[in-house]
Formats: C-alpha cells, sequence, structure tokens
C-alpha cells in the first residue's frame, strides 16, 4: 500500500473546485477532505464543521500563534487556514488527504511538504467562469468582481503546480484526478520498501 499524501487542489473561484471535490470524494473512499477554518460568513446551506470550520478572527488569530494550522492565508477579504492536526493523523493512516486550498496556500505546502501532489483546476475559459460566479449567486457583484479580478492573478501561479485539470465536465474533471492519483500512488518513492511488498505478495495492494 502507498503512503498517504497530501493532494492540493486550488483554482480560481468558480473554477468548481468544490463540486469536483465532492464528486471525487464520495467514488474513493481513500480520499479524506481537510475541512479549513474561515473568518467569512457562512453562505445559506453551508454547515459549520462540514464546509468549513466558521471562526471569528480572534479564534483564527490564535489558531495561528499557537501554530495548529499548516498553513494560512487572507483570501479575496477573509482568512482562511487547514488545520494541522487533521492532516497528520490521516496521513499516518495512510489516506490521501485533500486540501482545496488557495494558492498562497499550496506554495507553502509546497515549501515544507516534498511529497504533496498539486492539481490546478481551470475553467474552460475565462468568460464561463464569470458566468459561473454570476450563476451560482452566492456573492455580491463586487464580491463576484473581487473574485473574477483574483483569478487572473492566481492564473500566474499554475505553473508551480504538478497538473493541471480542465472543468469542462464535473465527471470528466474527476476522472481526470483519479488517473493523477492512480500514478502517484504508483511512485516508487511513496513505498518504503518496495522489495519487501512484493516478497511478502502484496502486489495487489501496492
Ligand atoms: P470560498 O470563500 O469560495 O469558500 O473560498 C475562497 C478561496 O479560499 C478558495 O480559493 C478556496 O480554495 C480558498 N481556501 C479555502 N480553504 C482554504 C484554506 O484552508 N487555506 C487557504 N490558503 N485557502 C483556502
Amino acid at each position: 500500500m502507498s503512503a498517504g499524501f497530501l493532494l492540493v487542489l486550488s483554482g480560481p473561484s468558480g473554477s468548481g473546485k468544490g463540486t469536483v471535490s465532492e464528486a471525487l470524494m464520495e467514488k474513493n473512499e481513500d480520499i479524506s477532505f481537510s475541512t479549513s477554518v474561515t473568518t467569512r460568513t457562512p453562505r445559506p446551506g453551508e454547515v459549520n464543521g462540514e464546509n468549513y470550520f466558521f471562526t471569528s478572527i480572534e479564534d483564527f488569530e490564535n489558531m495561528v500563534e499557537e501554530e495548529e494550522l499548516l498553513e494560512y492565508a487572507f483570501v479575496h477579504t477573509n482568512y482562511y487556514g487547514t488545520p494541522k492536526k487533521f492532516v497528520f493523523d490521516e496521513i499516518e493512516k495512510g489516506e490521501i488527504v485533500l486540501l482545496e486550498i488557495d494558492v498562497q496556500g499550496a506554495l507553502q505546502i509546497k515549501k515544507r511538504y516534498k511529497e504533496a501532489v498539486f492539481i490546478f483546476l481551470l475553467p474552460p475559459t475565462m468568460d464561463e467562469l464569470r458566468n459561473r460566479l454570476v450563476k451560482r449567486d452566492t456573492e455580491t457583484e463586487e464580491e463576484i468582481n473581487t473574485r473574477f479580478k483574483n483569478a487572473f492573478k492566481e492564473l500566474d501561479f499554475v505553473g508551480e503546480y504538478d497538473y493541471f485539470v480542465v472543468n469542462n465536465e464535473v465527471d470528466d474533471a474527476v476522472e481526470s484526478i483519479e488517473h493523477i492519483i492512480a500514478a502517484e500512488k504508483l511512485r516508487v518513492k511513496r513505498h518504503k520498501d518496495i522489495k519487501k511488498e512484493v516478497l511478502a505478495e502484496k502486489k495487489g495492494d501496492l
């Protein structure tokens, strides 16, 4: 069995990260979603502890001070961060931990965790990105404009990622990510002692 690893998924707001992550999680039991902490106000239908841990700025700053976050960033107009403990516990169990985070967070992870895998989700076109932001009707016009402007800045960082996936159809995007995961699981470096695994006749589990 391959060791657990971090799977970082980034992409501009409206690229469909949330939908793709959900569909990916539904199909793959060995992926655990890392629920982030945020100071953003919940959107209608969002559940505390499921979509995010919604928290005050003060509590967020305490978590930063206590070094409870693996990474954190100020995105658009709010703080977002990844709780450390959950990630480490899941990796220890051999799980793939999915972090749906922005480029600033991804770059922090890249510096510290060499074994992490980085995927950038792209919209088919920038016009389509704007359409999706408008259509989902969860932000004010001003927020949509901020997110759309930020999308162009985020695209500058696509070269820092290992893979890109275009989200034209959710099912196709999920399938591409599954292929990436399948290949990553077969990296020799993810198997502490490949010879021992083979000799133990565990080839089927590799
Ligand atoms: P939203 O407000 O649309 O849920 O998320 C806004 C942005 O924050 C998205 O790009 C999302 O990926 C990013 N984000 C969510 N959680 C985290 C996190 O824990 N850390 C960082 N750096 N970004 C996050």
